[in-house]
């Protein structure tokens, strides 16, 4: 790496993934807010503000509600902001969301945060414990909005993952990913950001989780996630249409570049 630090994984192996976020995930929550300075809240509420998830009653029909995927949903982050949505601002009380992750521990804390939630009365959440890369239980054209934050830089076969998802997806359905990118669009920025990741996140991971390794994992599968512009064609080449012309041509960058917005459409 730039900073000399040895890599612990050269590749991504999925047991390798399993021991990190089974070590990471009762702490998980929390490490989020301190590693990103709690900004990681601001780009979750961005991505699911963007993507206005639920259906506006409309007089006299009957609603139906969206169906969607959350993919890596660990602790359940995301689907508590696309139900929180979906309810609050759509007024919609039948999208359902199901939280897939492949690590059983990851989803133990997600099932705690929902276990009182009206959203688990009103069976409007559940949990699947699956590799994104094959979703055999989900049926092909059946998912309204697939959303994956921070999860597909660590799946071992990312073109594989999108052609599932492109396959459980509607015609008319949207792909959505937020993930870090791996540079910044400012030299400057991006070398005193690369300082604060690989310094002092090794670092607040071994004093508050007491799990140095772990944490330098995941700043280093950072580095290794592909830049904009080709995992836009990746979206692209697993079937989607990426809406492009606008700023960024085909996704959205957050704060500098830090973390992107991607999305697909399936035709
Ligand atoms: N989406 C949540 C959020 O934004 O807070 C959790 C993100 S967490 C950094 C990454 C998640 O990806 C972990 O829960 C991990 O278990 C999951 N994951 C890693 N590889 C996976 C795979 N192949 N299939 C499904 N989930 C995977």
């Amino acid at each position: 790496t730039h900073f000399g630090f040895e890599t612990i994984s050269s590749s991504l192996k999925a047991s390798r993934v399993g021991a990190v976020f089974s070590s990471v995930a009762s702490n998980y929550d929390t490490m989020n807010d301190l590693m990103s300075l709690g900004i990681h809240r601001l780009w979750k509420d961005h991505f699911v503000r963007s993507l206005n998830p639920g259906i506006r009653p409309t007089s006299g029909k009957e609603q139906e509600g969206q169906r969607i995927l959350d993919i890596a949903g660990g602790t359940g982050d995301i689907a508590q902001r696309l139900l929180d949505h979906a309810t609050t601002i759509n007024g919609d009380t039948k999208t359902h969301v199901t939280i897939s992750d492949i690590n059983p521990a990851m989803l133990s804390e997600g099932r705690k945060r929902f276990a009182a939630s009206p959203y688990t009365t009103a069976d409007r959440v559940d949990f699947l414990e699956a590799n994104a890369e094959t979703l055999p239980t989900i049926e092909s054209n059946s998912i309204d909005l697939y959303t994956v934050a921070f999860g597909i830089r660590n799946f071992t076969h990312k073109d594989v993952a999108l052609r599932e998802a492109f396959r459980v997806l509607k015609p008319g359905g949207v792909f959505a990913c937020l993930e870090f990118t791996p540079h910044l669009n400012n030299s400057l920025l991006d070398a005193v950001y690369k300082r604060w990741s690989f310094g002092a996140i090794p670092l607040i991971g071994q004093v508050v989780a007491g799990d140095r390794e772990s944490y330098q994992y995941l700043v280093e599968s950072i580095e290794r996630f592909p830049r904009q512009e080709e995992f836009r064609d990746m979206i692209k080449e697993a079937g989607f249409m990426v809406p492009g012309g606008g700023e960024g041509e085909g996704w959205e960058d957050l704060s500098a570049g830090i973390a992107a917005v991607h999305k697909g459409v399936k035709p």
